[in-house]
């Protein structure tokens, strides 16, 4: 069953998730744990590493300080994107236009749409919502023209409403640190509840600030959804991961997020 309600026009077949779950494992990015797992170790917002006898990790012990209230309902990572990995690779490709973007975008593509429909409804009920009224995603620091990429690649399977969030003039793109005033939200109906979608979270800096943006436009809830929860290098695993073939847009399902 999907996590969100399937558009009449096209339900998705199981066979066609099961295939992105194969491809999922071959590319060796297991999701990690959801909002309620807590795993000893694991950050509770972010799923990145603590400090023993920490909740929380610096970064968003640091957020949850400087935004009370404002901040993310809850966050979800679709896979850990170890740096120098092969997802550590592919959010960097999918977006650079050069040889191999394409099969890049679609492994980045198959794993937020597993995502949303294996850990939604989980994510809707810790972040306060029946399910979102409406899409958006964490603008690009490289203030690229046209539509952000993850939004490129994610509209055609999320049947919602998409939101504009544009930094302020004069903001710094690079920041590092949360800033309320980073971006600004327009068009939001009162009482939105608001996916927002990002490919990869390193600080939580970028995501944090825009979902501070939604709520002081009038967002009442506001999950979190990145593609690569990045991860500093580790010691190089025993074997490689094999790199999945290709996905190719006949193999997505037809709506990940339906009306
Ligand atoms: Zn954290």
């Amino acid at each position: 069953m999907p996590v969100m309600q399937p558009d009449p026009a096209g339900v998705p077949g199981a066979g066609v998730w099961e295939s992105l779950r194969v491809r999922r494992s071959a590319a060796g990015c297991p999701p990690p744990g959801g909002p309620s797992a807590g795993p000893a170790g694991l950050c509770l917002v972010c799923a990145g590493p603590v400090r023993t006898g920490y909740l929380r990790c610096f970064q968003c012990d640091l957020h949850a300080q400087s935004a009370p209230g404002l901040l993310a309902d809850v966050v979800a990572a679709a896979a850990y994107a170890v740096k120098g990995g092969p997802l550590a690779r592919d959010l960097w490709l999918y977006k650079s236009g050069r040889k191999g973007s394409e099969p890049a975008a679609a492994r980045v593509l198959s794993l937020l749409l597993l995502c949303l429909h294996e850990r939604g409804p989980a994510l809707w009920r810790a972040a306060g919502m029946d399910q979102p009224s409406a899409v958006c995603v964490v603008p690009s620091g490289r203030g690229r023209p046209g539509p952000h990429p993850l939004r490129a690649l994610a509209a055609p399977y999320l049947a919602r409403p998409w939101l504009s969030l544009r930094p302020r003039p004069g903001g710094d793109p690079w920041a590092r640190s949360l800033d309320p005033t980073r971006f600004q939200a327009t068009g939001l109906p009162p009482g939105a509840t608001v996916l927002l979608l990002d490919d990869t979270w390193v600080s939580g800096a970028s995501a944090q600030s825009a979902a501070v943006a939604l709520k002081l436009a009038g967002a009442a809830a506001v999950a979190v959804v990145v593609v690569g929860r990045h991860l500093p290098a580790i010691p190089p695993p025993r074997s490689l991961p094999t790199i999945p073939p290709p996905v190719t847009a006949a193999g997505m399902p037809a709506r990940a997020l339906g009306q």
